[in-house]
C-alpha cells in the first residue's frame, strides 16, 4: 500500500517536473521572439536615422560642389537632392517610438528651414547674386552641421537602446537557461527515482504473485502441497512417464483415530499431530516426490518413476514404518498409525484421475481390513461403489419415509410386566425387503446420516408414545442415540422441542448410548447428557461390558440405567464365571445408583437367576421380539389381560 503511494507520488512529481520544463521552453521561445521583434524595430529606426544623417551629409557636399561649380551640370546634383531626407523624417515621425517621433518632428522643422535656404541659394545663383549665395551657403553649412549632429545623437540613442534590449534578452535567456538546467537535473533525478520505485514496486508485485501462487498451491498448516498442486504434479508425472517399464505411483494416506486425538486433546494438539505427520512424510520422501495434504488427516505422496507394484508397496511400507512412531503432544505420547492405499500408473490406472480414485479405493480397503498398506485391486471397487450407492440410497430412504420403528418391550424381572419399550429402527427396502439396523447403521455412520436417522426414530417413537397414552397405555420409550447426537450441542434443544411437540413427560423418554459411540469426546457427551437429564430424559448405557471404557464411563457419564450386553446373558446359566460376571456388573450398577436391564434373555431359566441377582428389568426374545407398533399394542394389551 505504502509502496504504491510512493510510486504514485514519484510519477506525479515527474509529470509536474516535465510540465514545468515544457513551460520554461515555451516561455523562453516567446521571450526570444519578443526581444528579436523589438531589436528589429530599433534597428529599422536606426537605419532611418542613418539615412537622414547620410542624406544631409550628401546634400552638404553637393552644396559645396554647387558653390564651386562653374557649369550647370556641376550644380545639378544639389538641385535634385534638396529635401531628400524629408521622407525618412516623415517615416520616423509616423513609425518611430515616442522619442524618435518627437525628435523627427523637431528635425523636420529645422530640415525644412535648411531646405528653404538651399532653394534660396539656388535662386540666388540663378540671379547671379553672389552676396546672397555666400550668406545662404554659410547658413546652410551651419544648419547641416546641426542637423547631422542631431541625427547622430538619435543614432547613438537608438544604438544604446538596441544594446540594452540585447543585454536584457541575453539576461532573460541566461535565467531561463539556468532554470531549464535546474529543472532538467531535477527531472533526471525524478526519472531515476521513478525507475527505482517502479522497479521495486514491480519486484514486490512479482513477489506477492509468487507468494499468492505458493499459498494457493500449499497447505497453510503444514506447508506441504495442497490438493491443487498434487493434481498438477500428478498430471505432470503421468504425462512425463517416459521410461519403458516405469510408472507413476500414488500413495494415499489416512490417519487412524485422528478424530479421537482431536476430540480428546483439542484441535491444537490435532494440528501439531498433522504437522508432525507432514514432516515425517517429507523426510521419508525423495526429492522428486511430492507430499501433499488433501485436507483433514488425509495425505498423498506422488512417486514419479516407480518400476513395479512391488517397489511401490515397499515404499508404502517404509513410509508407514517411519510414520508409525509415537508423537509427544504436550506430555501425552500418542501412537500414530495410518492406512495407505497405493495405485500405479499405467499398470492398473489409465490416467491421473483414475490413479487418485484407485488409491482412495485401496486406502478404504486398507482401513477396513486393517492392512496398513493396500495395493489397488479392482475387486475393492465393488465395496466402494456399494458403500457410496448405499449412502445415497439411505439418505433417500430417510427423507422418503422408508424407515420403520419396531418396539421391543423391557419387562420387570419380578413380575414380567412391561416397564417400557426400546425403539429399534428398520428399513423397508423396496427391493431387498425389511433390513435390520446392522445392515445400514454402519452406512449411516460412514455417510454422516446418523443425526437425520436418529431424528426420524425419535419423532416416530415419541409420536407413538403419545398415541399409546391416548389409548390408555403408559409405555415409556428408549431410543438409541448415535455418536453424532452426542457431539451435537444442539441435540438437547432438539429433544426438548420434540418433547414439547409430543407432550412427553419427564421419565418417559430414555436415551441409550453405547460406550464405543461416545468414546471420541467423553466430556462433550457428558455435558450433552447432563442437559438431557435436566429435561427429564433418562440416560442408559447400552451393551455394557463390550467396549474398553466401561468403568470410566460409569464414572464420567450422568446415567440412570445400565444394560448388560447379551453376550454375558448367554453365559448366565453356566455355573461359575458367566453368572458371577453378570452379578458383579449388577452390583457395580447398583452401587452407582443405576437400574439394571439385562439384554438378550432367551431362556425362561435365566429369569429366576436374574431375580436372584437383583436385576430390575430384562429384554429378550423370551418375552417378545421387536414388533411393529400395532402388534406391540396388541401384545401389551394381551399381557395386561393375562398376568405373568
Ligand atoms: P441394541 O440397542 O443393543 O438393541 C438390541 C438388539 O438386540 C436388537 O437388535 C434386538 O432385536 C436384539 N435382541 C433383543 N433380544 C434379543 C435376544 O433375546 N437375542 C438376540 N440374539 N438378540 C436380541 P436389532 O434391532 O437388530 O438392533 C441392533 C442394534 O442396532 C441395536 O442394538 C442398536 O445398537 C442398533 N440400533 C437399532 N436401532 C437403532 C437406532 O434407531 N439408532 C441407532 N443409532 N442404532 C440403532
Ligand atoms: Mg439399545
Ligand atoms: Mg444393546
Amino acid at each position: 500500500m505504502q509502496r504504491r503511494a510512493v510510486a504514485r507520488t514519484a510519477i506525479a512529481a515527474l509529470a509536474a517536473g516535465l510540465t514545468l520544463l515544457a513551460g520554461l521552453a515555451l516561455y523562453s521561445s516567446r521571450n526570444t521572439a519578443q526581444a528579436t521583434a523589438k531589436i528589429a524595430a530599433a534597428e529599422q529606426v536606426t537605419q532611418q536615422w542613418s539615412q537622414v544623417y547620410l542624406r544631409i551629409g550628401i546634400e552638404y557636399e553637393q552644396l559645396v560642389d554647387f558653390v564651386r561649380a562653374d557649369s550647370a551640370s556641376g550644380r545639378g546634383p544639389l538641385i535634385s537632392s534638396i529635401g531628400s531626407a524629408e521622407e525618412n523624417l516623415r517615416w520616423l515621425h509616423a513609425h518611430g517610438g515616442p522619442s524618435d517621433s518627437f525628435q523627427a518632428q523637431a528635425l523636420q522643422n529645422t530640415y525644412g528651414g535648411y531646405s528653404y535656404t538651399l532653394r534660396d541659394l539656388v535662386d540666388a545663383q540663378k540671379h547671379g547674386d553672389r552676396v546672397r549665395m555666400e550668406e545662404d551657403a554659410k547658413l546652410a553649412a551651419l544648419s547641416a552641421s546641426a542637423l547631422r549632429k542631431q541625427a547622430s545623437v538619435n543614432i547613438a540613442r537608438n544604438n544604446l537602446e538596441m544594446s540594452g534590449l540585447l543585454k536584457q534578452a541575453q539576461e532573460d535567456n541566461e535565467a531561463v537557461l539556468l532554470a531549464v538546467e535546474v529543472m532538467s537535473v531535477v527531472d533526471l533525478l525524478l526519472v531515476g527515482f521513478c525507475a527505482v520505485v517502479l522497479l521495486a514496486y514491480q519486484k514486490s508485485t512479482e513477489r506477492q504473485a509468487r507468494e499468492s501462487r505458493y499459498q494457493a498451491m500449499h497447505d497453510s498448516l503444514t506447508g506441504v502441497a495442497n490438493r491443487s498442486l498434487l493434481l498438477e504434479r500428478l498430471d505432470e508425472a503421468v504425462a512425463t512417464t517416459a521410461r519403458p517399464g516405469a510408472g507413476t505411483g500414488l500413495l494415499l494416506l489416512d490417519l487412524n483415530h485422528f478424530k479421537e486425538v482431536n476430540d480428546t486433546l483439542g484441535h491444537l494438539a490435532g494440528d501439531r499431530l498433522i504437522q508432525e505427520v507432514a514432516s515425517r512424510l517429507s523426510e521419508s520422501a525423495r526429492d522428486e516426490d511430492t507430499v501433499a495434504r488433501l485436507g483433514g488427516d488425509e495425505f498423498a505422496v506422488v512417486l514419479p518413476d516407480v518400476s513395479s507394484t512391488e517397489d511401490l508397496m515397499k515404499v508404502g511400507r517404509r513410509i508407514l514404518d517411519q510414520l508409525c512412531r509415537p508423537v509427544d503432544l504436550d506430555g501425552f505420547l500418542v501412537d500414530v498409525s495410518a492406512s495407505i492405499g497405493a495405485s500405479l500408473y499405467p499398470m492398473a490406472s489409465g490416467n491421473a484421475a483414475e490413479l487418485l480414485q484407485h488409491a482412495d479405493v485401496a486406502m478404504y480397503a486398507a482401513k477396513r481390513n486393517r492392512l496398513g498398506v493396500a495395493l489397488y485391486d479392482p475387486r475393492h471397487d465393488e465395496n466402494t461403489t456399494e458403500r457410496l450407492a448405499a449412502g445415497a440410497e439411505l439418505r433417500q430412504a430417510i427423507e422418503g419415509g422408508e424407515l420403520e420403528v419396531h418396539y421391543q418391550p423391557k419387562v420387570r424381572v419380578s413380575d414380567g410386566s412391561p416397564t417400557g419399550v426400546e425403539a429399534l429402527v428398520r428399513w423397508r427396502h423396496p427391493i431387498r425387503g425389511l433390513l435390520g439396523p446392522d445392515q445400514f447403521i454402519p452406512v449411516a455412520e460412514q455417510n454422516g446420516l446418523i443425526r437425520p436417522l436418529t431424528d426420524v426414530v425419535l419423532s416416530t417413537a415419541m409420536e407413538q408414545m403419545r398415541a399409546w397414552r391416548t389409548a390408555g397405555l403408559t409405555m415409556p420409550v428408549a431410543v438409541n442415540a448415535g455418536a453424532d447426537c452426542l457431539h451435537d450441542l444442539g441435540f438437547p434443544a432438539h429433544v426438548a422441542e420434540l418433547m414439547d411437540r409430543y407432550d412427553t413427560r419427564p421419565g418417559e423418554l430414555t436415551v441409550e448410548i453405547t460406550e464405543s459411540m461416545v468414546i471420541t469426546d467423553p466430556e462433550r457427551a457428558a455435558s450433552i447428557l447432563a442437559e438431557l437429564r435436566v429435561l427429564g430424559v433418562r440416560v442408559s448405557i447400552d451393551d455394557f461390558g463390550t467396549g474398553y471404557s466401561s468403568m470410566s464411563y460409569l464414572q464420567q457419564m450422568p446415567l440412570d440405567e445400565l444394560k448388560i450386553d447379551r453376550r454375558f446373558t448367554a453365559r448366565i446359566e453356566q455355573e461359575g464365571s458367566g453368572r458371577a460376571i453378570v452379578a458383579a456388573i449388577a452390583d457395580l450398577a447398583h452401587a452407582c445408583g443405576l437400574q439394571v436391564v439385562v439384554e438378550g434373555v432367551e431362556h425362561a431359566d435365566t429369569v429366576p437367576i436374574l431375580d436372584e441377582i437383583g436385576c430390575e428389568a430384562a429384554q429378550g426374545y423370551l418375552f417378545c421380539r421387536p414388533l411393529p407398533a400395532d402388534d406391540l399394542t396388541a401384545w401389551a394389551i394381551a399381557r395386561a389381560a393375562v398376568p405373568a
